[in-house]
């Protein structure tokens, strides 16, 4: 197994924005397990598995964080401060409530820090974004996330976000659906057990 593998999740829905990408799978995490768990090599492994960062990077960054410790403690803690930012606005926005002053403050800081590293590169016969110095900046995993987080909060797509219905799933989605009717992180995941549950309601009700 490629070292990047190994870190990885195990699961991955594909979500439209990178954005939602990162705050379901890294929540998740801590779900699971917990904020002293999370290790650079997850972050590592979760841009990876996103697209988000070419194999080159992940073992130049990799080798870097193994030389130093503190700022790679430094990046970790801005995993969690972003994933919380961006879960904290989204889920407000979908309960139609504004952000806090401190959760947009602080999304404004990273995404400052951020634009200093934007950049537009050609790439054949079209135009991309692309980061300078992301082989030397341990938290240049996160910048395409800031930069989707703030392209999703302006834009359209913004109406389409919402929640799992389900109590202790905090799983966002973008709902494609006609009528903006999708309730379920994942008919699979929390569909089924809500489907099972009034199942076994009308059933006991019944008896
Ligand atoms: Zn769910």
């Amino acid at each position: 197994v490629p070292e990047s593998e190994k870190y990885g999740f195990p699961l991955k829905l594909d979500e439209a924005w990178l954005c939602l990408d990162f705050a379901n799978v890294i929540g998740w995490f801590l779900q699971e397990q917990s904020a002293n768990k999370l290790t650079y090599l997850h972050l590592l492994g979760w841009a990876k598995q996103a697209q988000v960062i070419q194999e080159k990077t992940f073992e130049k960054l990799q080798h870097q964080a193994k030389q130093s410790p503190k700022k790679t403690k430094q990046a970790i803690q801005k995993v969690l401060a972003l994933r919380e930012i961006t879960y904290q606005i989204l889920s407000a926005h979908i309960w139609k409530k504004p952000p806090t002053a401190k959760n947009l403050s602080s999304l404004n800081l990273l995404l400052s820090e951020t634009l200093q590293h934007a950049q537009v590169a050609s790439d054949q016969e079209k135009f991309v974004w692309s980061w300078t110095d992301s082989d030397t900046h341990l938290e240049s995993p996160l910048w395409p996330v800031v930069r989707s987080v703030a392209e999703l909060l302006t834009s359209d797509d913004l109406r389409r976000i919402g929640q799992c219905s389900s109590d202790n799933c905090p799983w966002l989605f973008y709902d494609t659906s006609k009528n903006h009717s999708r309730r379920w992180c994942s008919m699979k995941m929390c569909g089924n057990v809500a489907k099972a549950r009034r199942h076994y309601t009308r059933h006991k009700k019944s008896t």
